[in-house]
């Protein structure tokens, strides 16, 4: 077992924020995993799983537990004739994106410009242009962070919806995904859609420097993005951290921020929308060592 000890975690998220893990691993075979997690068990010590991190707000401060981080189990198996596709959790969402088009699968050309690896994309049921991981995913298996258990897990048994999954509320680790795509499409009109897809992503999100995305949920039948831009907060900064110019609704690493600048820019973010819309704007980003309100209150 290669477990490291005081790594920053700022290398290991797409904002390019967080303080040290206690510990850190990158495991390439579920042997690994397995070991991992017996260890933590044996010394009581607390595990959280991260893929690209491109999803993930961790804070400035030690991280007193394990870090196990998925980017090293690669690999993915596609059968052209029948559209199933079995990936590892830590394949890139955009690789795979690229290896089906080749293969003339359709069903994965949204995913090109979603920079997270498969487990995470099953986690948050990740997703653009009205499409989603939900759409494709026939099943996953997961091991328990718990016991150690490997097991799979249905596509209905996971309860997705709008970027939730049941996997949001389990102690389990994502280790591989099964996806049933449609087989028999031209490879390179699959091409030209997967590149334009991305095309349209880089003109109008702020790819250019560190985020995570988009920060906050959509509220029922609004835009998240479209709400804080009419609030005039394009451009709001709080120290490094900065509402982006290009789309409301990414807050980006413009310079140098702190997770606590990106942490104080999300509350004032929700306490201005607050007070104009009445509205909580909930947040779609995952978080290490923070807590987001559920409840806001303006007096
Ligand atoms: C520029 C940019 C554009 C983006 N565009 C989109 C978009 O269009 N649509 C969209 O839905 N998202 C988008 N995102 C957000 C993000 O890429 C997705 O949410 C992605 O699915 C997160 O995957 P990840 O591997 O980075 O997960 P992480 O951020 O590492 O983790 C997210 C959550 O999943 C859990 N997790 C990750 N891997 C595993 C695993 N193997 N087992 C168990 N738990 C795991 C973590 O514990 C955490 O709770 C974007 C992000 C960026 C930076």
């Amino acid at each position: 077992m290669n477990i490291r000890k005081n790594i920053l975690l700022a290398n290991f998220t797409t904002w390019k924020v967080g303080g040290p893990a206690k510990w850190l691993a990158e495991p390439s075979s579920i042997e690994e995993i397995k070991e991992l997690i017996n260890w933590a068990n044996k010394e009581k010590i607390k595990c959280y799983i991260i893929g690209a991190g491109s999803n993930l707000l961790i804070n400035d401060s030690l991280w007193e537990g394990l870090i196990i981080s998925m980017k090293k189990l690669q690999g993915s198996k596609i059968d052209k004739k029948s559209g199933i596709v079995e990936g590892f959790a830590g394949e890139p969402l955009p690789t795979l994106s690229r290896k089906v088009a080749r293969a003339g699968l359709h069903g994965l050309e949204w995913a090109v410009g979603i920079p997270g690896t498969i487990g995470g994309a099953a986690v948050m049921n990740a997703g653009a242009q009205g499409d989603c991981t939900a759409e494709k995913l026939d099943s996953i298996k997961v091991i328990s962070l718990t016991n150690g258990k490997e097991f799979k897990i249905t596509n209905k048994e996971l309860k997705f919806s709008y970027r939730k999954s049941l996997l949001q509320e389990e102690n389990w680790l994502v280790i591989s995904a099964r996806f049933k795509l449609k087989p028999g499409f031209d490879e390179q009109v699959l091409n030209e859609i997967t590149n334009k897809n991305l095309q349209r992503r880089l003109a109008t999100q702020p790819y250019h420097l560190p985020s995570c995305g988009s920060v906050f949920r959509n509220p029922k039948n609004q835009k998240a993005g479209e709400i804080i831009e009419k609030l005039g907060l394009k451009g709001f900064k709080i120290g490094g951290a900065e509402i982006s110019k290009t789309h409301a609704n990414f807050i980006v690493n413009s310079n140098n921020a702190t997770a606590n600048d990106i942490y104080k820019l999300i509350l004032h973010i929700q306490k201005e929308v607050k007070m104009k819309h009445g509205i909580l704007l909930h947040t779609e980003v995952k978080q290490i060592g923070f807590e987001f309100p559920t409840n806001l209150k303006i007096s």
